[in-house]
């Protein structure tokens, strides 16, 4: 664990940096070696035993001194490997040119070549996987997490900016009709190449609420939704119709859209909102939650809001949460804000297997939340009111990797043990949302319920595409959006061919 610096330090530290380094605006000559030599920016943040019982951001943002330091530390690689592991596929190097030398306007604008969602993306994507994992300072200093920190640059420039000109640039319009099925990160991205294309575009929504899993899944204190809010109105701003407590495959389903509504195409974006459960005993007692549902309850209900909001939320002192990625961390860090005195991540493997964000592990241990690793519950026992009162773990150890690539999870004989808990949130991850495909059998998918299209987006249903979790599982953001980007590429050529299949 880190210690913990003030944010007027490391704002102090980037301005004598700069100082040092003589970087005034427009001059940017620094030499390979210097730049590599220049520490990583560190992001601040809130102190974690205030943030820990406040919804208000984690992390903080830079200030433009870190943003100029940071961004001086890339080497413009000319190969730019760094875009190669960026699924929407960012002019990275470009993007941090422009704000190394205070062109903040202009380097918004590259990103927004690629990406609409800079200032979600910059918050939550999984850098250290994508582009950092491939960039040639994490190589040099042989830690990704060393390398230029692109996301944290990305996350300044869309809060700072004022300029929107590429979602500006619309064309005439082609009379097509095209309808979205939810409005997630997948959805957002697709409305808006097709709306920018000329396409009349209508998003159908389930919820009351535009943004998918980024307002009713990721917490307030890791994507504050006004930031979500301020990406939806863009997109209708650029004309897009979003159309909200309508549910696909009840209210209308994809044929009628088609037939009796006359949309020529139909983008299903419907995401992959049907929680896992672990089967095991107790896991229908009272104070045992899905992860999705006690997410929801507290983000898009604002449980967390006493005052206004009519949301009940479970009282609970001692908390369990199943699960080790990224939904793990973000039920575990919400059940600590909303009042549990002991909140516990029950993971079987170990840290290092974990698939959630370095980053929200750490902020995770830093709150507070008490890891129980190579630990899994094998039944959750009630008391005589039928509510949760503990559970019942096994020790594992770690065997040969599985399919996965990840170590096997391999159990201990004989060592059980109890927890004395009041509350369990199972965060295994998410399948497949059933209610479109149940309702479209002409849509084919694979053995998970994933709807299987082909490298255009295209399901097996003419004129009909789809894309995000719902084709790919429990993904992230970023992928979503790559796939919004290509099915609407799709789209657009489908429906520019007189609706000719492609
Ligand atoms: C708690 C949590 C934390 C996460 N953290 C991260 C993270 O840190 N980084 C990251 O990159 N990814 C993260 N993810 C994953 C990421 O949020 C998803 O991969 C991404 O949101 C998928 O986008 P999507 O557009 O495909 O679907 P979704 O975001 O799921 O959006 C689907 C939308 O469709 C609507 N819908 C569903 N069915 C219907 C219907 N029948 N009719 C109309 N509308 C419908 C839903 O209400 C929803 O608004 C997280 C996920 C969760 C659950
Ligand atoms: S790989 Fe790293 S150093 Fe090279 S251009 Fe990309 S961000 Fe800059």
């Amino acid at each position: 664990m880190t210690e913990y610096r003030e944010p007027a330090l490391l704002s102090r530290e980037a301005d004598d940096i700069k100082d040092r380094l003589n970087l005034p605006e427009g001059l940017h000559d620094l030499k390979a070696k210097e730049r590599a030599a220049i520490p990583q920016q560190e992001m601040p943040a809130q102190e974690a035993r205030i943030r820990a019982h406040n919804m208000d951001e984690v992390a903080l943002g830079y200030t433009e001194s870190q943003v100029i330091v940071e961004a001086s530390r890339c080497l413009g690689c000319k190969n730019a490997p760094c875009v190669a592991g960026c699924p929407v596929g960012i002019n990275i190097p470009g993007f941090i040119a422009a704000a190394a030398q205070y062109k903040f306007d202009e380097a918004l604008q590259i990103i927004q070549e690629s990406s609409i969602l800079p200032a979600i993306c910059g918050r939550v994507c999984p850098q250290e996987k994508q582009c950092m994992q491939l960039c040639t300072l994490g190589k040099i200093k042989k830690d990704p997490l060393q390398s230029v920190a692109i996301g944290r640059i990305e996350r300044f420039l869309a809060d700072h900016g004022s300029s929107h000109s590429t979602l500006d640039s619309k064309q005439p319009s082609t009379g097509k009709k095209v309808a979205i099925v939810g409005s997630g990160p997948s959805g957002l991205t697709t409305a808006a190449d097709l709306a920018r294309l000329g396409h009349d575009v209508t998003i159908f929504e389930a919820f009351h609420k535009a943004g998918g899993v980024t307002v009713y899944g990721i917490p307030e204190f890791r994507l504050p939704k006004s930031i979500v809010s301020r990406e939806v109105e863009n997109l209708e701003a650029l004309g897009v119709k979003i159309i909200y407590d309508y549910l696909i495959g009840r209210t209308r389903t994809i044929k009628e859209l088609m037939e009796k509504d006359g949309y020529d195409s139909v983008y299903v974006a419907n995401g992959a909102g049907l929680p896992k459960f672990m089967n095991i005993e107790g896991e229908n007692l009272v104070g045992v939650f899905s992860a999705n549902e006690y997410l929801t309850r507290t983000n898009l209900m604002k449980a967390y809001d006493r005052d206004n909001a009519a949301t009940p939320l479970y009282s609970s002192k001692k908390v369990a949460v199943f699960g080790g990625g990224n939904v793990a961390m973000d039920a575990a860090r919400t059940a600590l804000r909303m009042g549990a005195e002991e909140v516990h991540i029950v993971y079987r493997r170990t840290e290092a297997e974990m698939p959630a964000r370095k980053e929200e592990v750490l902020h995770a241990r830093e709150e507070g939340i008490i890891f129980d690793l190579l630990t899994n519950p094998s039944r959750i026992l009630g008391d005589e009111n039928g509510r949760v009162r503990g559970i019942e773990c096994l020790k594992y150890k770690l065997g040969i990797p599985d399919e996965s690539g990840r170590a096997r999870p391999e159990v201990i004989e004989g060592s059980e043990f109890q927890m004395e808990i009041d509350t369990c949130i199972t965060a295994l991850g998410n399948s497949s949302n059933p209610l479109v495909t149940g309702t479209t059998p002409e849509l084919e998918v694979n053995k998970w319920g994933n709807i299987i299209v082909d490298e255009n987006g295209m399901t097996s249903m003419k004129g009909v595409f789809a894309g995000g979790d719902i084709v790919q599982g429990a993904a992230t953001v970023i992928l979503a959006m790559g796939d919004g980007r290509i099915a609407a590429r799709g789209i657009h050529q489908y429906l520019s061919n007189e609706a000719q299949p492609l």
